[in-house]
């Protein structure tokens, strides 16, 4: 089976943002993944994401050690299992970042920020440090599951940007420029675009990515992004998938059924399942989660109002019909032989399948779908017997 060889810049861009983060140089920002972190880096703050320290819990397998003591807290184990396995972590004094980058501890925050886009629960999280720091907590709350965007929507958001600029200054120290802002977001447009291109490589078959590949390979998007090194990456990573491509080399030759995952990862079980597909001569090319940081709005030349709205306009905050519509073109776009929904049971926010979306796109498209119960990082909600004899039970159906 191909392994993608820029891996191993990925380690190395992953330690190099870590090292640069704790080098203690810099005021701190802490930010949701899909929070502003092009108007905090105008500020010259090093940005830290708590979602992707939760994420890492869930990949090590040590979200299960941590999110007890959350519970002891008062925190419900049915709650979001990045915030409780990151909260647990935090009151247990460790965390993996410590033995895998070599970090003294977790840079403490300056200033917290967070966009309700995706969820409430990540307000919830972020109040929990600013007590804990006692450091201001700004949040951008946009308006929910829209189906239309209106020019009102955009000026409440872009507002919303503008309201944070005082604090950042203040806290930071550093003048707001705009033109700095402008070149940020210049910068995160060009590697969200590369971004797209990535994942788009995977309407190709061989297909030369899978979202489990992904879902390693969107660490830069999430943390670098509006920086160079962010662009440098993905510009490495989509060379080596086109000249697979050029090649006939994939993951997987030929894939025999070709499936969507809708929903969270479950990160303590990406390779398990990663290997179940690969064994089933299946190749999972596209998700929801993954493009999810492919922005399409970035416009240097009118930054608040594209910035609220790239940050507005993304699949979690639309409504049930705007969401439908995405994935039917991801079906048409990508050849989609059948989707599956992973209905993550500390995350209903990103689960889609409790609505009836899951009969809705079979009765509108055609393709087979299936839902597999589990979360993202609580294994105790995880069945891999289950999964993997549903899973097989799907594929076979389809081919
Ligand atoms: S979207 Fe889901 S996983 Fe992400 S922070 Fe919110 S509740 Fe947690």
């Amino acid at each position: 089976m191909y392994k993608i060889k820029t891996i191993s810049l990925l380690k190395e861009t992953m330690q190099n943002y870590f090292s640069d983060l704790g080098n203690g140089e810099n005021k701190i920002a802490w930010c949701s993944s899909a929070g502003p972190s092009e108007l905090l880096r105008a500020f010259n703050f090093k940005v830290y994401f708590p979602e992707n320290h939760g994420a890492l819990l869930g990949a090590t397998r040590t979200a299960g050690d941590y999110i007890p003591v959350a519970t002891k807290l008062g925190y419900s184990s049915d709650i979001c299992s990045y915030l409780t396995a990151d909260i647990g972590a935090y009151l247990s004094k460790t965390s993996p970042l410590l033995t895998h980058y070599g970090l003294k501890e977790i840079p403490k925050p300056d200033v917290i920020v967070y966009n309700t886009n995706q969820c409430r629960e990540i307000q919830d999280w972020f109040s929990f440090y600013g007590n804990e720091f006692n450091c201001p907590v700004l949040g951008i709350q946009p308006p929910r599951y829209l189906t239309e965007i209106t020019k009102s929507d955009i000026e409440d958001v872009s507002n919303q940007f503008k309201n944070m600029v005082p604090t950042c200054e203040s806290v930071s120290g550093v003048t707001f420029d705009l033109d700095l802002f402008k070149e940020t977001l210049k910068l995160s447009k060009e590697a969200t675009l590369l971004w797209k291109e990535v994942l788009e490589t995977a309407k190709n078959s061989p297909v030369p990515i899978s979202f489990f590949d992904s879902t390693i390979h969107m660490g830069p998007i999430v943390i670098l992004r509006g920086t160079q090194q962010a662009i440098k990456y993905y510009e490495v990573l989509l060379n080596e998938l086109k000249d697979n491509i050029k090649n006939g080399r994939g993951i997987l030759e030929p894939e025999l059924c070709r499936i969507y995952w809708d929903g969270m990862p479950i990160w303590g079980k990406l390779k398990n399942l990663s290997n179940l597909f690969i064994k089933n001569k299946t190749a999972v090319v596209a998700s929801t989660y993954c493009n999810s940081w492919a922005f399409n709005d970035f416009d240097e030349n009118n930054p608040f109002e594209s910035t609220a709205l790239a940050y507005t306009n993304i699949f979690i905050n639309r409504s049930e019909s705007v969401k439908l519509d995405m994935i039917k073109s991801f079906v048409k776009d990508f050849r989609i032989d059948g989707v599956i929904f992973h209905e993550a049971k500390t995350c209903f926010n990103n689960s889609n399948s409790s609505f009836g979306m899951p009969l809705r796109l079979k009765k509108e498209t055609g393709v087979e779908t299936l839902v597999i119960e589990g979360d993202l990082c609580d294994l105790r909600f995880f069945s891999e017997g289950q999964t993997t004899t549903k899973i097989e039970t799907f594929i076979e159906q389809i081919i």
